[in-house]
């Protein structure tokens, strides 16, 4: 055989082949497909799927125009769809309504390609049933819409519930305020009195007599430092407190000058360790933290001298750790977290004070978006430690270390 014609032979029959396998994709698509006549618009051609899909039989289809078979809403929808399909050879819907025979509205996903076919345009049109993914895509918008209406009705409790809160706190503030300062005249006359009694009128007493009043007296006076450590809570509680940096180094050194006179009744040995971050902080609230932990420091010792160490931690997430630490009388792991509370005290008799300067540690620790702990070995000392976050700013010079006795 010539070549040539054996050449031609071969190409026909790839042709008849490859017309066959488009032969039975077009009847086993799961998708629906149209082919129609550009010139007249008229269907020439649909497949089974959408024969079952859509209801009509196959001879209905033939000879009708989409708008017909309820595809594209009138015979102008149709018209300026076939326009668009001549200029730019591809038109596509991502969501057209569509009505079967027996009226069930569908939704369907059409797209149409204009191409040449032998020496004649034809246009395929492929037609794809969305309507469950409609429904899931409706059914999630939803349950998403839904869940929008239940966050934001839950902000908004969230937003009265605080309010109340802020209220009903700032109330117990002012009503803690004014009982401190109200109580604390009353309680100055009977601190006055019992001293009268006790300077001008011994001699009218008998031992008993002198030492009651010597009780009211130290009562008093007890009650009236009480009085005025819960005003100065309550007044902590009330300060606006505005964070910016603040370098530690200088609070420290600012704290332990407020704390000079207990240093040196203790004859405590102070040692500060740098290097100092900077902090973001409000200093006057962090240099009355850094005084009530000094102080406690140094004060609750067993005997011999007190010693302090002071120092700054920097630790992941850039939160800086100050430490606080001494070799005094510790603090059992049981209580280590009562003593934050106001008036909470686990030494009441040997030594002085209200129970209140832990509180304002932490409330003030807290108000400046930290955290406290402490650490200790009972009869060996304790370290207690609070969290800032690092100024954003650079660190300050270190210094070199250096030891105090003051
Ligand atoms: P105050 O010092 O007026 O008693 P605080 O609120 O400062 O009140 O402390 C509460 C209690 O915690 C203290 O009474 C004491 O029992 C305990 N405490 C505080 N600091 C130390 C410390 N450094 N070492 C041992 N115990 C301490």
């Amino acid at each position: 055989m010539p070549v040539l014609q054996h050449n031609r032979k071969i190409v026909t029959g790839a042709l008849c082949a490859s017309e066959l396998r488009y032969r039975r994709l077009f009847e086993s698509a799961y998708d629906g497909i149209l082919i129609v006549d550009p010139e007249s618009r008229k269907i020439i051609d649909v497949n089974p799927y959408l024969v079952e899909f859509l209801g009509y039989s196959y001879e209905e289809f033939i000879g009708k125009e989409l708008f017909e078979i309820g595809l594209l809403k009138d015979e102008a929808a149709s018209q300026a769809a076939f326009r668009l399909l001549q200029k730019s050879g591809y038109i596509r819907y991502d969501c057209l309504p569509l009505e079967t025979k027996d009226g069930r509205r569908v939704d369907v996903e059409f797209v149409s390609n204009l191409y040449r076919e032998d020496d004649k345009q034809v246009i395929q049109c492929n037609i794809r049933d969305i309507s469950r993914r409609k429904k899931i895509e409706d059914t999630l918008s939803e349950a998403r819409a839904q869940q929008a209406r239940r966050s934001a009705e839950l902000e908004s409790l969230v937003d009265l519930r605080t309010a109340e809160l802020r209220r009903s706190n700032s109330q117990l503030q002012m009503f803690a305020y004014s009982i401190a300062h109200d109580l604390r005249s009353p309680l100055q006359i009977i601190q006055g009195f019992s001293q009268l009694l006790i300077d001008d009128h011994a001699p009218n007493l008998n031992a008993e007599g002198q030492s009651y009043a010597k009780f009211v007296g130290n009562a008093a006076k007890q009650l009236d430092l009480m009085l005025s450590d819960l005003l100065a809570f309550s007044q902590a509680s009330q300060l606006n407190i505005k964070l910016s940096p603040v370098a530690l180094e200088t609070v420290v050194e600012k704290a332990l000058t407020n704390c000079a006179m207990e240093i040196s009744e203790g004859n405590a040995r102070i040692e500060t360790s740098s290097p100092w971050p900077s902090v973001l902080a409000h200093e006057a609230t962090l240099r009355q933290v850094l005084v009530n932990l000094i102080g406690n420091a140094v004060k609750f010792v067993r005997s011999g001298r007190p010693q302090v160490r002071l120092r700054a931690e920097e630790r992941p997430g850039e939160i800086v750790r100050v430490w606080v630490e001494d070799n005094g009388i510790g603090i059992p792991a049981e209580f280590r977290e009562r003593i934050f509370k106001v008036f909470q005290r686990l030494h009441t008799k040997k030594y002085a004070g209200t129970g209140i300067g832990l509180a304002i540690v932490q409330q003030g620790v807290e108000r400046m978006g930290g955290r406290v702990g402490v650490e200790s070995s009972p009869g060996k000392g304790s370290s207690f430690w609070f969290e800032l976050a690092k100024a954003p700013t650079r660190a300050v010079k270190p210094k070199q270390k250096k030891e105090t006795a003051r």
